[in-house]
């Protein structure tokens, strides 16, 4: 039984190499003042950020800009950037860049107009918003999070080592998002990798959870078997074009809410990523890698059909005259293969975690209840040891 739900998802999606093409006609549904959110500088060497502010002074716009937006974005920086968004009165957010732009693009686009603090509101009480939301665009530059196509928000705020993750409604996806796998090229290795371990989290995160036969399941699969496939063409080949696009199509669908339903979901890598975040400001998807064969080791035996079904479905595991466990130890053991084959971080201390971080860590760790099994706090930190 699927059990009910709805289903939309309000984003409208331009794919292909032309696609910034079509940007000038989704920029006329709005008024005239744009924020143009970026970060570091990556847009202005690749020539983008000129491209953009071409295309946004032909459409007749007032621009004002919010750059800087650094990976793992800020509580001081969503305030800067509320203040601007709110003195200009702007009517669009135009994120240009990666899951950390498109991310804090949408916690401006909640907050600007919220009289409350919006860390306290959105982010440490997860609250919905009630006050006027702005509309946000996004022209993406690095896939894996997903963000150009859910409401997901992560933010970060060093001062209380908190990074909290907001998934708001469909009034705040992105309106639009400009998908040019070529826009990826440029992204260093090291990124490149980790958000497609990202994109691989998503899936299981969802994957692993339920125990119905569920068509989202089957969708998962395919999902996983293109990313596995297509990210060792581009690990040798940053520049194959089919496989940079099979990628960016995965993402997108990867965290678009569509493979959730039906499903209870789990998250729990997430959040140990994420608190493991907050103590060492590292990317992302390492966050992910790092902990994930420790976690899915412990997980297993409260999953094992599934971890078998696994096995065969998405590493063709021969299942043949093999018990579950041996057939789900080995579709792990070929997963981590894959991780390795990437160079993905595969143990916390390269991400500068020590040992007096961890009760931090574990404390900082929501623990979900959509999953095969519960953690509680000692069995966090038995993850965290077994990854260092
Ligand atoms: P990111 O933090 O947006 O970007 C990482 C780095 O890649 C930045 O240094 C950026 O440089 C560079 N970069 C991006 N595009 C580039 C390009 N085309 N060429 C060269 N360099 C490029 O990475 P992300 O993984 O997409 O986003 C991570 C954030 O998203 C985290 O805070 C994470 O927690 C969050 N997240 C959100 C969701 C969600 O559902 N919304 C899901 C998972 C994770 P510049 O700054 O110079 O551009
Ligand atoms: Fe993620």
């Amino acid at each position: 039984m699927l059990g009910t739900f709805s289903y939309t998802n309000p984003t409208k999606l331009y794919f292909g190499e032309d696609a910034l093409d079509s940007l000038p006609r989704e920029l006329a549904r709005y008024g005239d003042r744009v924020l143009l959110a970026y970060g570091g500088g990556s847009i202005k060497k690749t020539g983008l950020y000129d491209e953009v502010r071409g295309i946004l002074e032909a459409a007749g716009k007032e621009v004002f800009e919010v750059p800087g937006v650094m990976p793992n974005p800020t509580v001081e920086k969503l305030y800067a950037g509320c203040t601007v968004a709110r003195d200009n009165d702007v009517d669009l957010i135009l994120a240009v860049g990666g899951g950390s732009v498109v991310d804090y693009a949408k916690a401006v686009s909640v907050s600007a107009w919220c009289d409350e603090d919006p860390w306290e509101k959105y982010y440490a009480r997860l609250e919905e918003p009630d006050n006027r939301i702005i509309p946000v665009g996004s022209v993406l530059t690095m896939t894996g999070t997903g963000s150009e196509m859910n409401g997901g928000s992560v933010i970060t705020n060093r001062a209380t080592k908190q990074k909290i993750g907001h998934v708001f409604g469909e009034e705040v996806f992105p309106k639009f998002a400009i998908l040019n796998p070529r826009l990826t090229f440029t992204v260093p290795r090291y990124q490149m990798v980790a958000g497609i371990f990202d994109v691989m989290s998503h899936i299981l995160e969802q994957y692993f959870s339920g125990d119905d036969d569920n068509t989202s399941d089957y969708l998962a699969e395919g999902l996983m078997r293109s990313l596995v496939h297509s990210s060792r063409i581009a690990a040798v080949d940053p520049e194959d074009y089919e496989a940079r696009s099979n990628i960016m199509w995965t993402s997108a669908w990867a965290l678009n809410t569509l493979i959730a339903k039906g499903k209870s979901t789990d998250w729990m890598v997430h959040m140990i990523g994420q608190a493991i975040g907050a103590y060492t400001d590292t990317t992302h998807g390492m966050t992910l890698s790092a902990i994930s064969p420790a976690y899915y080791r412990l997980v297993m035996p409260y999953g094992l059909p599934k971890f078998a079904r696994f096995a065969t479905a998405v590493w063709d595991v021969d299942a043949s005259g093999k018990t579950d466990e041996e057939t789900a130890a080995e579709g792990l053991e070929h997963m981590e293969d894959w991780m390795r084959e990437l160079g993905l971080v595969m143990n916390i201390s390269e991400l500068g975690v020590t040992d007096d971080m961890i009760d931090g860590i574990a404390d900082g760790s929501f623990v979900m209840d959509g999953g095969y099994h519960v953690l509680d706090r000692d069995e966090i930190v038995a993850v965290l040891e077994a990854s260092k």
